[in-house]
């Protein structure tokens, strides 16, 4: 068993002239191996199989149905081969790879996306080369290379994470890139591997999760969006949008308007998940960094880090097919789920007792899958604090963040002059501390006059 399956799904690469040897005539999709293999000899002394789907498609046409259908194909013949090269349009082929990077749980063996930018009978192509390249990296185990156990896009001179790519060229022979993610090989005249980039090889066994969720949708914005549009799409009856992803500006930065936040607001409360990323080609969403993403925060936007749009949006088809709750959703497409974003984001949120009091302590458990030790950001939020009716001047708050057993404390204190006041604390050197001892913490909320809060939150973000 050392063979690599070839599986066509359409696009430039597997495209012949529909008249054999008459370069004038129009572009079709290929029949077979031996119609797109056929002038190139070379290929024929690969060990490969090959299959194609039923029909094939520019890669316009892909949906969840279809990226079912090639996991399916890669499922049935996981055990027969060591690697599996996927002929993929360019134009959606970072979805495809992102989409499946989710679906194929436990991938030990390379799992290629390639394509081209004009087709293999085309003098100049660059289908040759990103073909002959993507089956040796798919060959690797058999070739005595570092085997890339993930979906990857192979295309010109690197090897990319499938769900960290981008198209981002449509003419250019580079076409791709990685905004935020190093590439994993280059290929020049030696296939050079990052092996510290690329994933261990899992521990438990090969499966595949099949179920997508089709109903979700990107805006993006632009100066005078006009907000009313979702308004009114969400206000129809049979609207069945489960999930939105926002492509905001820069760090993540929406209008600051009430009427646009209440929208936004109006359309989470309705279970609909709301995941901010950037319309950079680099950088990543830091809700809250600029007032002009504070704002989302309280809407219960949450924040994409560093996905691409497409690692985003198929993120949350995979989540949302996969779990009804959209609580659950919203806790999980903040966590890092298969080397998709950088940082993982774990919101710890404590129910508002809504009791005036002097003293309030609070215990908090961060969940162990947090990985503390990875900490790279961590703030303690309390909002809206309330001292009462009646309440006309200013107080001190102290916030006394402990060891469960006492041993590390750090105290920060604040004063407040009015009902309303948030306060917001960077507890992450505190909380690094801690990391080496225990995932638990206490935080003692004192003032010298009675108080109450809306909420409370601990925002955890960990690198992965
Ligand atoms: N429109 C084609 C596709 O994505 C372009 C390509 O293959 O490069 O199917």
């Amino acid at each position: 068993m050392n063979k690599i399956l070839i599986i066509n799904t359409g696009g430039t690469i597997g495209m012949v002239h529909k008249e054999k040897g008459n370069p004038l005539s129009p572009l079709i999709p290929a029949k077979n191996w031996n119609e797109i293999a056929g002038i190139y000899p070379v290929l024929e002394t690969f060990n490969t199989d090959y299959v194609q789907l039923k029909d094939l498609i520019d890669s316009s046409n892909m949906n969840s149905e279809i990226w079912i259908e090639i996991a399916e194909i890669i499922e049935k013949s996981y055990c027969d081969y060591i690697g599996f090269v996927v002929l993929h349009g360019t134009d959606t082929m970072a979805y495809s790879a992102s989409a499946l990077s989710f679906m194929l749980k436990n991938l030990e063996k390379p799992v290629i996306f390639t394509g081209s930018q004009v087709p293999m009978q085309y003098p100049r192509s660059d289908a040759l080369q990103n073909l002959i390249t993507a089956i040796q990296i798919a060959s690797a185990e058999d070739l005595g290379l570092p085997v890339v156990p993930e979906v990857c896009i192979f295309f010109r001179d690197n090897l990319y994470r499938g769900n960290r790519a981008r198209k981002l060229d449509a003419t250019n022979y580079f076409g791709f890139s990685t905004p935020n993610y190093p590439v994993l090989a280059t290929a020049g005249s030696e296939l050079m591997f990052e092996t510290k980039y690329i994933k261990n090889r899992p521990t438990g066994e090969f499966y595949v999760e099949k179920s997508l969720e089709p109903d979700v949708m990107i805006v993006q914005l632009f100066p005078g969006f006009n907000h009313s549009i979702l308004k009114s799409l969400f206000s129809q009856g049979n609207c069945s949008i489960k999930g939105i992803v926002l492509k905001t500006y820069g760090n993540g930065n929406a209008p600051t308007g009430k009427d646009f936040l209440d929208t936004l607001k109006w359309i989470s409360e309705k279970g609909v998940l709301i995941v901010n990323v950037t319309q950079c080609s680099t950088g990543m969403v830091k809700l809250g960094l600029y007032e002009a993403s504070a704002g989302l925060l309280d809407t219960g936007v949450i924040s994409g880090t560093d996905m691409t749009p497409e690692a985003a949006i198929t993120k949350l088809m995979f989540l949302l097919g996969k779990y009804k709750d959209p609580k659950k959703v919203n806790v999980l497409m903040q966590e890092e789920l298969n080397g998709e974003q950088s940082l993982s984001h774990y919101l710890i949120n404590v129910e508002s007792e809504n009791l005036l009091e002097k003293k309030h302590k609070i215990h908090i458990q961060i969940p162990e899958r947090s990985n503390l030790k990875k900490l790279k950001n961590a703030v303690f939020y309390i909002k809206n604090i309330y001292f009462g009716e009646k309440f006309d001047r200013s107080a001190v708050i102290s916030i006394t963040v402990k060891s469960t057993d006492n041993y590390l404390s750090k105290s920060f204190e604040k004063t407040v002059f009015s009902n309303g006041e948030d306060m917001i604390l960077d507890i992450y050197e505190f909380l690094k501390k801690l990391a080496k001892f225990e995932n638990n913490l206490d935080i003692v909320v004192e003032s010298d006059h009675e108080i109450s809060w809306d909420k409370i939150n601990l925002s955890i973000y960990t690198g992965v």
